[in-house]
């Protein structure tokens, strides 16, 4: 993947992330929230049709106050299509919409739709509750990585992808290796010759697709992972079969005993470990420079106040930000014309600021949330920006120790 794709990923993730936390924190008084998933191969027609649908029978529903609030939350979100041609975008969409609580008997109609999710939608859901039903977005929100999946025995072999948590069998093979017993009349040395020749064939054909499934998309890709029974997976990677570039991407060889579709499974949950350490590597090896350059050297920063001075002068190359941060930023302009920063919880309520340049105190500030307004500064001065996982020490010290926002520079500024 490369750089801007990856930063556009981390920043479309934080956005629906965002609307996530908001949706989780709904209550509707009945069962009156409506959740629809659609998968990006049905057609908007199909879906209008079922609103439609779920629209009539919801004329049954015993409680005026209930029926009413789902006729109109189906009613939003058939309005909603109405803006789509007759097929999904990317990936498919997810729509919530429904009268939730707003404090004090009162209600009050959310509508939401999240498109292009990260992960596909496979199916279509429809769903009405008291609550949104965003399981399904949060699991896919938590996926990370392409690995290519490979499992082999002399008989049999398996080759997939691994896309977030969803393993994807895609080819298979079987081989015309003799078993151990030979025939009789046949010489053991000219048996033993022939058997060894058909193992050879067959490694070269389950690499062959391997190669040809994983080379052109070994770049968007985070590794390979082998499994198979021993000695089989060891004199196939032994063997130099696959593709030299995907050879070096091996990750590990792991024993598993099924090599047809289920033992795909069984390599991702046998790769577990390494898997997870994966995911944090890119995160670990950051904060490890952040380090390095914050005891020995003058290229980092670290707090929102210099971070941003930073980010403004143009010298960050790298923002990082801890992917549990969760606050806001309030701009105050002071009648004397400065412009001052507040960075606060997101459940804070907006303080009064006293300018610390000349003593003035501003009521109102303009109030955001603190991670979209970096993230804009980054994208105008072209710094890249990297969200950092809490799942390991120095990252959890980001969140704690330095605000949960930080900067590797591209030059020093004594800031
Ligand atoms: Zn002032």
């Amino acid at each position: 993947m490369s750089e801007s794709e990856h930063e556009q990923t981390d920043k479309q993730k934080y956005e629906f992330q965002k609307v996530i936390e908001e949706l989780k924190d709904y209550r509707g008084s009945g069962t009156q929230l409506v959740t629809i998933y659609v998968p990006e191969e049905r057609q908007i027609s199909d879906v209008v049709a079922h609103v439609t649908q779920e629209h009539s029978e919801a004329s049954n529903i015993k409680s005026k106050e209930t029926r009413t609030n789902v006729q109109d939350a189906l009613k939003s979100i058939k309005d909603r299509l109405k803006y789509y041609g007759n097929t999904p975008p990317e990936n498919g969409m997810v729509l919530f919409s429904g009268a939730v609580d707003s404090g004090g008997g009162q209600t009050e109609m959310i509508t939401r739709v999240l498109e292009s999710p990260p992960q596909p939608i496979e199916s279509f859901r429809y769903h009405c509750d008291a609550e949104f039903l965003t399981e399904p977005l949060e699991e896919m929100m938590g996926d990370k990585g392409l690995f290519g999946l490979i499992v082999l025995d002399r008989r049999e072999a398996n080759v997939g992808w691994l896309r977030g948590k969803r393993v994807e069998p895609v080819k298979s093979a079987t081989s015309l290796v003799p078993g151990k017993q030979r025939k009789g009349g046949q010489s053991a040395q000219r048996f033993a010759r022939l058997r060894l020749e058909a193992i050879d064939n067959f490694y070269q054909e389950v690499a062959g697709m391997a190669n040809d499934l994983f080379v052109d998309q070994r770049h968007e890709m985070d590794g390979v992972l082998v499994g198979g029974p021993s000695p089989t997976k060891d004199e196939f990677l032994d063997g130099d079969y696959l593709h030299h570039e995907l050879q070096d991407m091996v990750l590990g060889k792991f024993d598993v005993a099924y090599t047809d579709e289920s033992g795909l499974y069984d390599l991702v949950d046998a790769a577990d470990e390494v898997l997870a350490e994966h995911e944090v590597l890119e995160d670990k090896q950051t904060m490890e420079e952040f380090f390095e350059q914050l005891h020995d050297g003058n290229k980092a920063t670290y707090g929102f106040g210099p971070t941003r001075e930073n980010l403004m002068m143009g010298a960050v190359e790298t923002l990082l930000i801890s992917e549990d941060l969760r606050k806001d930023v309030v701009a105050y302009e002071c009648p004397n014309g400065h412009d001052e920063y507040e960075f606060i919880d997101r459940t804070e309520e907006t303080p009064t600021h006293e300018c610390s340049r000349c003593g003035e105190t501003v009521e109102e500030g303009e109030r955001e949330d603190a991670i979209d307004h970096l993230m804009e500064l980054a994208d105008q001065r072209g710094s890249e920006t990297m969200f950092i996982s809490t799942d390991f020490e120095k990252g959890e010290q980001l969140l704690t120790a330095f605000g949960g926002v930080a900067g590797l520079l591209r030059y020093s500024t004594g800031v």
